[in-house]
């Protein structure tokens, strides 16, 4: 316990695009709270919005919130309530604590919760300080051989089961996943595992393409806004290398434009499975997806999927996650941590912030 005589050093974004690190109290630990020491903490795109934006859509920073969501870390201490777990067990902290009461909640689609404060989200204060007080109900165990880095990606790992799960693509069924950012690469993982084949891979950036293809991922198109609907799916179905068109596309950049050429790879009949949010209202070809019988599915967050995510990652059914991981910044960091991952020129994939 002589950690706790480390600063309690936070991150903090401000509405006016500024981020700064500042001492926090120790914080109290409330009945049914446990205190983790936050060992590994991963940067999340959405923080470098509000950082530079401000806002994602309606949510706006409106006054200074401590950021971070992608945390995993030791239990210091237990809340008068808490059975399941105990003072140094190691966990990883489901951000999103839903209210447990409402009827979204009581029928499992608790990532639907309208009451739900998600860490590092406004108005919610997140998990990027030394220490923080979550409550044990979203502290999910981790095994031993489970490194706290490798637990920190849970997070990002569930966006991309959830959307996997909505999809569930069978054995061999060909699959695009257009952006090759960690959640286009982390539904590419979980697509993978789920027996989808092949998997093509779409991006911008031939940068981004070639780390790709150092994953293990060796089906990639670098996209060019300029082709039509033909080119696009010609362009698809050279890299699939067998005379096939997606039946899924994963769209995980949240570009209109990303969105038109998923929508132009897929088969007819396929199904276009959202996870990229970007401008609030996007314009769709509806009318052309219809005549196809194009299928769209949208898919929020993740419910249910810690446990079995921890399982898939410790019995290495997911392949090599840590992958994703390309930069480490102690604490004392973790400004500079936030330059290099807004910084496309590094070439980030996975940023992560690390406490001994
Ligand atoms: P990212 O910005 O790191 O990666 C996006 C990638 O897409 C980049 O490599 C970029 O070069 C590429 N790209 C951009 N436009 C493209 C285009 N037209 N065609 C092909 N590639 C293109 O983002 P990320 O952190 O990987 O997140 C991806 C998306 O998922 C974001 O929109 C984010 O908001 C969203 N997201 C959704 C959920 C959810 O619950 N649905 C959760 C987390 C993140
Ligand atoms: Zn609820």
């Amino acid at each position: 316990r002589d950690v706790i005589t480390k600063p309690n050093l936070a991150l903090w974004v401000t509405r006016d695009h500024k981020i700064y690190q500042k001492e926090e109290p120790y914080p109290s630990c409330g009945p049914d709270e446990c205190v983790v020491h936050v060992k590994a903490t991963g940067i999340c795109g959405s923080e470098i919005h509000f950082w530079k934006s401000g806002r994602i859509g309606d949510c706006c920073v409106t006054h200074d919130i401590i950021l971070g969501h992608e945390s995993s870390g030791q239990i210091l201490e237990i809340g008068a309530n808490v059975k399941e777990l105990q003072v140094g067990d190691r966990v990883s902290i489901e951000p999103g604590v839903s209210c447990w009461e409402c009827d979204m909640c009581i029928r499992g689609r608790y990532n639907l919760c309208p009451k739900v404060k998600f860490s590092g989200t406004p108005p919610s204060d997140g998990t990027m300080r030394r220490f923080v007080a979550h409550p044990a109900r979203f502290l999910h165990k981790i095994p031993d051989t489970m490194s706290f880095a490798t637990a920190a990606l849970i997070e990002p790992l569930s966006v991309a089961y959830n959307a996997v799960r909505r999809a569930s693509p069978y054995l061999g069924q060909p699959v695009v996943i257009c952006g090759a950012g960690p959640i286009g690469l982390a539904t590419a993982l979980c697509a993978r595992a789920a027996g989808a084949s092949p998997i093509v891979i779409t991006d911008l950036e031939q940068n981004r393409l070639d780390q790709v293809e150092a994953m293990g991922f060796n089906r990639t198109l670098k996209i060019d806004l300029s082709w039509d609907r033909l080119t696009t799916a010609a362009k698809i179905r050279e890299v699939m290398g067998t005379d096939c068109l997606p039946q899924i596309a994963f769209e995980a950049t949240g570009a209109a434009s990303s969105i038109n050429s998923a929508c132009y790879a897929l088969e007819d009949g396929g199904t276009l499975l959202q996870i990229g949010c970007g401008k609030p209202e996007i314009e769709i070809p509806l009318m052309s997806m219809g005549f196809r019988e194009v299928n769209i599915i949208t898919s929020f967050r993740y419910q249910q999927s810690w446990p079995v995510v921890i399982r898939l990652v410790a019995e290495g059914v997911l392949g090599d996650v840590d992958g994703l991981i390309t930069h480490t910044f102690p604490v004392e960091q973790t400004i500079d941590a936030f330059e290099t991952c807004a910084d496309r020129s590094k070439l980030a994939i996975k940023v992560q912030i690390v406490d001994e």
